[in-house]
């Protein structure tokens, strides 16, 4: 198997842990201090922004040269890419980045993409790593509501678009509740997209965007995959 570092301990592969409660690290590539649940048996911790940093940079400059109107094969594209990790906070990112580049490319806004898209990644870098597990709040359900709320400009004191926000995360969430732990990144991010893509066709009928279905990649990589459960396994029936 090639791919098996990117599923653990970026360091050395391993498995990592995660504890109830959080304790003091540093984190082995800047040094920088924080608190944290994850563990490698080792004692490597990875910082998220270190964790992300290569994958991160990679979504945000696809995306702004892409003129694709379709997020799902977006993602799928991204995914494809060595610097996205099979699970990591990425996708928190990946999540808004891949609807904004879609539905600013068929709404003829290309132009306001490298803010869009900046934007989304100040923002989604506050979604740490682990949310689902921490927070009960997967990243990448919380990707679309950060999309929504940039593209319809949305602040604490909006009304309609306030509430289109957080009932586009509520759905995206619901969808991803359903299907059950463990996390997959790319299960998760996969439930998101499709429930935003509905709810932005509800909002504004007529975009003129597609959504592709997915095939799951990655079912190799991710020891934790639930195989023939998942929807986008390639061995699952299409629904
Ligand atoms: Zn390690
Ligand atoms: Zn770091």
């Amino acid at each position: 198997m090639t791919h098996t570092v990117d599923t653990g301990c970026l360091i050395c592969g391993q498995e990592l842990t995660y504890a109830q409660s959080a304790r003091a690290v540093t984190c082995v590539l800047c040094g920088s201090r924080a608190m944290s649940t994850a563990a490698c048996p080792s004692g490597h911790y990875v910082c998220d922004a270190c964790h992300a940093a290569r994958g991160v940079d990679v979504i945000e400059r696809l995306c702004a040269a892409s003129s694709s109107t379709d997020p799902v094969a977006l993602a799928t594209e991204l995914m494809r890419s060595p610097a996205i990790a099979m699970h990591g906070p990425e996708h928190h990112y990946l999540v808004a980045a891949v609807l904004l580049t879609a539905l600013d490319n068929a709404q003829g806004q290309r132009e306001r993409k490298p803010a869009d898209l900046a934007e989304a990644r100040r923002r989604a870098a506050k979604v740490l790593g682990g949310f689902c597990g921490t927070h009960g709040s997967c990243g990448a359900a919380v990707g679309t509501g950060i999309f929504w709320s940039i593209t319809t400009g949305a602040t604490p004191l909006s009304e309609g678009c306030w509430g289109q926000s957080n009932r586009i995360t509520a759905r995206a969430l619901f969808s991803i509740a359903e299907h059950g732990g463990p996390r997959c990144c790319k299960r998760d991010t996969y439930l998101a997209l499709a429930e935003a893509v509905a709810e932005v066709e509800t909002f504004t009928p007529g975009v003129a965007w597609t959504a592709s279905t997915p095939r799951c990649e990655h079912s190799e990589r991710n020891r934790q995959c639930l195989g023939e459960r998942c929807p986008f396994h390639a061995g699952a029936r299409a629904k």
